[in-house]
């Protein structure tokens, strides 16, 4: 299921062309990008993004994660896989790493921790 169609399952969501856009565009990245990015690749105004990642990450459609702690959250579709992600401080990219090999030790590590969030910070 589409994040679309996600979201105008919902009571009272209806398909703008806004909402379509920011979908599309959080569907077609693997960079993580955060509100301002999906601003100018949705070509959507602000109010309209915070609203809909707001509904989605309510939902469990995608996630949301606060790398760097600033409150500045990036978001990707939740496909329910396990994996890290490999943070570049000095360029802000991240990347997912594939830790399925580790994945029951890491899970039961983190579960263990009461938190769900794992991070992997490179230099
Ligand atoms: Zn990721």
């Amino acid at each position: 299921m589409t994040l679309l169609d996600q979201l105008v399952a919902l009571e009272g969501v209806r398909p703008t062309q806004p909402r379509v856009a920011i979908c599309a565009a959080i569907e077609s990245s693997t960079d993580h990008p955060d509100a301002e990015v999906l601003m100018a690749r949705a070509n959507a105004t602000h109010a309209t993004v915070y609203r809909t990642v707001k509904l989605l990450t309510e939902i469990g459609a995608i996630r949301a994660f606060d790398f760097f702690g600033d409150g500045r959250n990036r978001y990707e579709v939740n496909s329910g896989d396990f994996h890290g992600h490999a943070i570049s401080r000095s360029t802000g990219i991240v990347t997912d790493i594939d830790i399925a090999p580790y994945a029951k030790i890491v899970r039961e590590t983190v579960e263990k921790a009461g938190e769900m969030k794992l991070l992997v910070i490179t230099e």
